[in-house]
C-alpha cells in the first residue's frame, strides 16, 4: 500500500511526496490505522524504521481535519522525549510533514532562555514536543496548560518510564485529562517497563516488529578485543582508513570524551564532542557541524545514543562498551537508518568482558568477533601518528627537566 492510497489529508500527502516517502515502513503500516481509530498503542520497532512519522502522520491528520479550528484552546498533543536534541529533531519532523496543514508544533527544552518559549506558547499551539524538566517549570509557572491534551506520546518510551524519568512522567500524568489517547514508541522494552506502560493505559494495541533481534538488520556490527590503553590507536586507524566517512564514537563519560578528543587532535584528526557538560548552544553547534559533514567525527556520551537521526553516518564506534545493555542497540542504531546500511565496531578491553557478556545476553546471541592477529595489533600501534617516547628522548626530557629546575632555583627571594 502506498501513502497515496491512505485516507490521510492531501496536505500531508503533499509533504510526504516532497520528502520522497512513497510507501509506509512496516511500523507505519501497522501503527497508523489504530492511532487514527483513537486506540492506545505500544509500538516496538527497530532503530531507524520511521517511528517518528508513524505517530506524526496520524496526529497531524487528526488535528488538521478538525472543522473547528481551536488552537487557542490549548495543547492537544504532548510528545515527551529524553533529550533536547531529540525534541528539536521531532519538532522538525512535525514541521516538515505538517508544512501544508494548520497544525502548529513547538518545542520546549531546558538550557536556553525561557522567555522566547513563553512568547511563542502564548500564540497558541497544537502539538508540544518537550523534555520533562523545562516543561514542568513552565507548567508550574502557569505558562503551559495541559488540561486540553488529548494525546500523549512517549518516544523512547522505555527510557521515559525508567527510573530517571518516571517521577516526571507521573507528575505530568496528574495534569492530563483521564480520557486521552496514549502512545508509546521505542526500539527496546523490557517486561518490567512493559507492565508499567500497560498500567498507564487502557486496552492498548501492542505492535512489535522483529522482536527477536533488536539490532537493526541494516547494521553490520562486530566486536574487537583491544586493551584499554591501545584503544586510541585503533580509533585512529578506523578513522584514517575510512577517511571522508561520518563516524560517531561513543565513550563512557564526559571526561573520556574530552580525553579521546585530545588524543585524536594529537594525531591530526579533527573531531567534535557532545556530552552533558557542554552548554546547549555548543551541543547543537557540534551536532549541526556533524550533520552537515563539516566535521566527520563526533565523540559522544550516551546523551546522543537515543533517537538521533543523522543521515549517512557510516560508522559507529563503541570506544567503550555501554553500561546499560539496551544502549548498545540504540548506539549502533545511529547508523543504518531508513534504507541505508551501516557498520559498527565495539572495542572491548579485558575489563569490559563482563559487560560484553551482558550485552550478548540481552541480544540473545553473540556479537561477531573481529579477529586481530598479533602482528596486525602491533602494526596498528605503529601505524599511529602519535609520537611515542623512545628511550633517548625520555632521557633528554629528564635532563631538560633537571636543568630547568636548577635554573629556577637560582634567583632567590623572587616569587
Ligand atoms: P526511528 O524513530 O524508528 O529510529 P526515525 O523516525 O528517526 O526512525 O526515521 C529514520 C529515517 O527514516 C529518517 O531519516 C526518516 O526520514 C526516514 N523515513 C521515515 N519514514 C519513511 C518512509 N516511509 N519512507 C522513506 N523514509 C522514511
Ligand atoms: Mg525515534
Amino acid at each position: 500500500m502506498k501513502f497515496e492510497d491512505y485516507h490521510i489529508n492531501p496536505a500531508i500527502k503533499k509533504a510526504l511526496d516532497k520528502l520522497g516517502f512513497k510507501k509506509p515502513t512496516d511500523i507505519q503500516f501497522k501503527a497508523i490505522p489504530p492511532i487514527l481509530r483513537g486506540e492506545d498503542v505500544l509500538a516496538i520497532a527497530q532503530t531507524g524504521t520511521g517511528k517518528t512519522a508513524a505517530f506524526a502522520i496520524p496526529v497531524l491528520h487528526m488535528l488538521h481535519e478538525r472543522k473547528q479550528y481551536a488552537r487557542q484552546d490549548g495543547i492537544k498533543c504532548l510528545v515527551m522525549v529524553p533529550t533536547r536534541e531529540l525534541a528539536i529533531q521531532i519538532t522538525e519532523v512535525f514541521h516538515t510533514l505538517g508544512k501544508h496543514t494548520r497544525v502548529e508544533t513547538m518545542t520546549v527544552f531546558g538550557g536556553v532562555e525561557q522567555a522566547p518559549q513563553i512568547t511563542k506558547l502564548e500564540d497558541g499551539i497544537d502539538v508540544l514536543v518537550a523534555t520533562p524538566g523545562r516543561m514542568f517549570d513552565l507548567v508550574s509557572q502557569g505558562h503551559i496548560r495541559l488540561e486540553r491534551v488529548e494525546m500523549l506520546i512517549l518516544d523512547e518510551a522505555d527510557h521515559m518510564l525508567d527510573l530517571g524519568f518516571i517521577k516526571d512522567i507521573r507528575d505530568v500524568l496528574r495534569h492530563l485529562p483521564r480520557k486521552r489517547q496514549t502512545l508509546f514508541f521505542s526500539a527496546t522494552i523490557n517486561e518490567k517497563i512493559k507492565d508499567l506502560a500497560y498500567s498507564l493505559v487502557t486496552k492498548p494495541i501492542r505492535i512489535q516488529i522483529s522482536p527477536k533481534d533488536p539490532v537493526s538488520k541494516n547494521v553490520d556490527h562486530s566486536v574487537a578485543y583491544i586493551g584499554m590503553d591501545d584503544k586510541r590507536f585503533f580509533l585512529e586507524r578506523v578513522i584514517k582508513e575510512n577517511e571522508g566517512s561520518k563516524i560517531l564514537v561513543f565513550v563512557r563519560t564526559k571526561v573520556r570524551a574530552e580525553r579521546v578528543h585530545a588524543a585524536m587532535d594529537r594525531v591530526g584528526i579533527k573531531a567534535d564532542t557532545l556530552h552533558g557538560d557542554k552548554d546547549q548552544k555548543d551541543r547543537l553547534a557540534a551536532l549541526n557541524r556533524f550533520k552537515k559533514g563539516d566535521v566527520k567525527v563526533l565523540i559522544a556520551t550516551d546523551v546522543s545514543s537515543r533517537g538521533i537521526d543523522i543521515p549517512s553516518v557510516e560508522y559507529v564506534v563503541n570506544y567503550d562498551l555501554p553500561d546499560v545493555p539496551e544502549n548498545y542497540v540504540h548506539r549502533v542504531g545511529r547508523t543504518g537508518r531508513g534504507t541505508q546500511k551501516g557498520k559498527s565496531v565495539s572495542f572491548c578491553s579485558p575489563e569490559e568482558k563482563e559487560i560484553l557478556n551482558e550485552i550478548e545476553g540481552y541480544l540473545g546471541k553473540p556479537i561477531k568477533v573481529l579477529d586481530i592477529e598479533k602482528q596486525d595489533y602491533s602494526a596498528t600501534i605503529d601505524f599511529s601518528a602519535e609520537v611515542k617516547p623512545d628511550l633517548k628522548s625520555l632521557l633528554k626530557e629528564v635532563q631538560d627537566f633537571e636543568e630547568a629546575s636548577k635554573k629556577k632555583k637560582k634567583p632567590k627571594g623572587k616569587k
